[in-house]
């Protein structure tokens, strides 16, 4: 058997997501980097190789359009029939943000992240297009992959799945009692009812009565779709205990999403998903991680 290791990492053409396959890359783990630009991904891939490394591979994949995993799936199971990690970094943040002004609040607050709401009054507009989108993406697209790669995943002797999140999905952020209590109780949580709050969340997206509802008011399409897919992945690692499933928030890392603000390096927000993504010992499984550290749900 080889003792080659295989990873498939999705968003990887840029930020955090490409320097999570760089890094895995310079492990000695074979990447599958997937983007849902051939263009960008074949780029990000050459940017690899010019680092030095010819362990990683580009293939299509497009995570809100699910249609684009089963050729995936196929690729990645006739070149290597099994997979090892299954990295879920891409993502979208589900509104339309001003980057200026997302400079000017980031600033205002000493260059951290402008959590209040008072700021994202300014930042960004809400649209329920965006807010859909964001959930395809952000949970069902990452909900799928795990769906699809589970069979090749359990043929590894220890496989791992690292779900990029944030910490603005933590319940702090969900401001309803009753949807943080349920979120939080990995006892009687179901992929059903995750899916039934989301469900509802559009429907009181529409109805413009997210806040009456309990729901977050700003940037409540990301926050509710990081929100649920910790919630998912702490019941997948309490139904398949030989997996091992993490959250992790990289921190706030200066890419894209957050029109280039940040006080982290997409280097350094990726080393915290790659050290759950290589890990050897057990466990431990179903946390949620802020960078390093064991952090609450
Ligand atoms: P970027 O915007 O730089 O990168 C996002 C990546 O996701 C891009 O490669 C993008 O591809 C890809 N992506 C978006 N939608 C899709 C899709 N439908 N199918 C496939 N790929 C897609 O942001 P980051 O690198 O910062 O974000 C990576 C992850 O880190 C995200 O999940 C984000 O929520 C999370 N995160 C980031 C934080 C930060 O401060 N930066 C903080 C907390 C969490 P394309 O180039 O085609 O758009």
């Amino acid at each position: 058997l080889s003792t080659n290791r295989y990873a498939v990492v999705t968003g990887g053409n840029k930020g955090i997501g490409l320097e999570i396959c760089r890094q895995l890359a310079q492990k000695g783990v074979t990447v599958i980097l997937t983007s849902r630009d051939e263009k960008r991904g074949l780029q990000a891939l050459q940017d690899i190789e010019n680092s030095g490394f010819s362990n990683v591979i580009f293939h299509r994949l497009d995570v809100s359009d699910v249609s684009t995993i089963p050729p995936l799936f196929d690729f990645v199971n006739k070149q290597f029939g099994r997979i090892d990690i299954l990295v879920n970094n891409a993502g979208i943040l589900g509104t339309a943000v001003d980057p200026d002004i997302m400079t000017r609040e980031t600033q205002k607050v000493g260059g951290e992240f402008p959590f209040d709401e008072v700021h994202w009054k300014e930042i960004s507009k809400d649209s329920y297009e965006l807010a859909e989108e964001c959930l395809r993406t952000n949970y069902y697209g990452a909900k799928a992959m795990i769906e699809a790669f589970l069979p090749l995943l359990q043929l590894s002797t220890s496989p791992r799945i690292v779900n990029v999140s944030s910490t603005l999905g933590t319940l702090q952020f969900i401001p309803g009692e009753w949807l943080k209590k349920t979120l939080n109780d990995p006892d009687t949580l179901t992929e059903e009812k995750v899916e039934e709050i989301l469900k509802t969340f559009l429907e009181e997206f529409k109805a413009g009565n997210l806040r009456e509802k309990g729901y977050p008011p700003h940037i409540s399409a990301y926050k509710m779709a990081k929100a649920s897919l910790n919630a998912y992945s702490r019941i997948l690692a309490k139904k398949l205990p030989s997996v091992q499933v993490n959250c992790v928030c990289p921190g706030f890392v200066r890419s894209d999403i957050v029109a280039g603000n940040g006080l982290l390096s997409p280097t350094e927000g990726a080393e915290s998903a790659v050290r759950l993504a290589v890990r050897s010992e057990e466990g431990p499984t179903g946390r949620f991680y802020f960078r390093m550290e064991v952090a609450d749900f």
